[in-house]
């Protein structure tokens, strides 16, 4: 068995902007010449996501009203008040969302549903620089 640790660079506008990372994923796996094992992508950040969703207007426009429901951005935070840099519900959504996501593959290709996409989310308060880690193990 293998394991390649990659790293993936990403631009984001931040709050809650969502870039779908599948075909960059599948062409790292391509070239890894890996053909069965599990792909993990992973987010070394405490205000960014990895999850999947249908990756379509709706979909998307749902997930982040989803978000700003449940984890309003003007609530009074303590970590605001502590650290002022205003991003404390970032780290909320992030932290419910979770930082990694993992996909099993088969002949060189991810085993996702037909309309499911890998999408990178991130919450913070500003536009970031992110290098997501995409480890692929197998053989
Ligand atoms: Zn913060």
């Amino acid at each position: 068995m293998k394991i390649n640790n990659l790293l993936l660079n990403l631009s984001s506008k931040g709050n809650s902007d969502i870039i779908d990372i599948t075909d960059q994923v599948s062409e790292m796996l391509q070239e890894s010449g890996l053909k069965s094992g599990l792909m993990t992508a992973f987010a070394p950040s405490a205000t960014s996501a990895i999850t999947t969703i249908e990756y379509e207007s709706g979909c998307v426009s749902d997930f982040k009203r989803l978000f700003d429901e449940i984890v309003p951005v003007d609530q009074e935070y303590l970590h605001n008040l502590k650290w002022g840099d205003g991003n404390g519900h970032s780290h909320v959504r992030a932290a419910l969302q979770k930082a990694s996501f993992s996909v099993p593959f088969e002949d060189s290709r991810l085993l996702l549903g037909t309309w499911q996409h890998i999408i990178f989310v991130d919450f913070d308060n500003r536009s970031r620089n992110r290098t997501l880690v995409v480890q692929l193990m197998g053989e």
